[in-house]
């Protein structure tokens, strides 16, 4: 099963994501999650991605692409995966249908998560991270057991660099602008299926299972 997440920031992708991704055993590759490791570890690419995600830019197709292109190559998407906040332009969503193509194979949803602009900074403004094993958690609506400390490795939750308010618009803009066209290009392709994002997330998991099943 090849699945992509679609969505604006903070739309709950990465939530439900990693709960298929669990449901089903197949990898969940997010490149937020890339970006930000890369980041951690101080590499070449990290340095060049952290420039654009500070300002709430997307980090350019030419560092991105073959990041993922070459990612579902391996050995353990054999079985499918799920991309998570790729792709973001339709340049990556070609690349991603060649790379396909030339596999012999192709994308079997788009799922989008929709939420209104209106509720997307209550969620980003309440969302802390594990920088550490990337969990994500909500101070309302889905907190941790203790506050600050992630359930499943016991590290710090922060708040993310890009989740101030400022930037959070910024990225809304850049997501109307260069993400959403990415709705009617799975429509085009015959995958594309939408979510009520604004559901519990025990909701919008139920739906999305149905629409897996
Ligand atoms: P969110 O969870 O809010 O959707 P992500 O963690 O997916 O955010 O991404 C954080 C930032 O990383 C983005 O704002 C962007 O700068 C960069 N990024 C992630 N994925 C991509 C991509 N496919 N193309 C370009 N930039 C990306
Ligand atoms: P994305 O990956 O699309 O940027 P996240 O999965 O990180 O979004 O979710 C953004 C914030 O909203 C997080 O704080 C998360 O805990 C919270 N969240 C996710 N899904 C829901 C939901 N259905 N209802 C309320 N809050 C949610
Ligand atoms: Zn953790």
């Amino acid at each position: 099963m090849k699945i992509i997440m679609l969505g604006a920031p903070g739309a709950g992708k990465g939530t439900q994501a990693k709960k298929i991704a669990e449901k089903y055993g197949i990898p969940h590759i997010s490149t937020g999650d890339i970006f930000r490791a890369n980041i951690k570890n101080e590499t070449e690419l990290g340095k060049k991605a952290k420039e654009y995600m500070d300002q709430g830019l997307l980090v350019p197709d030419e560092l991105t692409c073959d990041l993922v292109t070459d990612r579902i190559k391996n050995d353990d998407c054999k079985n499918g995966f799920i991309l998570d906040g790729f792709p973001r332009t339709i340049p990556q969503a070609e690349a991603l249908t060649k790379a396909l193509e030339k596999m012999g194979q192709k994308m079997d949803f788009a799922i989008d998560v929709d939420v209104p602009d209106s509720a997307i900074i209550e969620r980003m403004s309440g969302r802390r991270a594990c920088l550490k094993c990337g969990a994500t958690y909500h101070i309302v609506t889905i907190p941790p057991k203790q506050e600050g400390i992630c359930d499943n490795c016991g590290a710090e939750l922060v708040q993310r660099d890009d989740d101030k308010p400022e930037t959070v618009q910024k990225r809304l803009t850049v997501y109307h602008d260069q993400t959403q066209p990415l709705i009617d290009y799975y429509k085009n392709e015959g995958i594309l299926k939408t979510v009520d994002g604004t559901k519990d997330f025990e909701d919008v998991f139920t739906a999305i299972t149905e629409i897996l099943s």
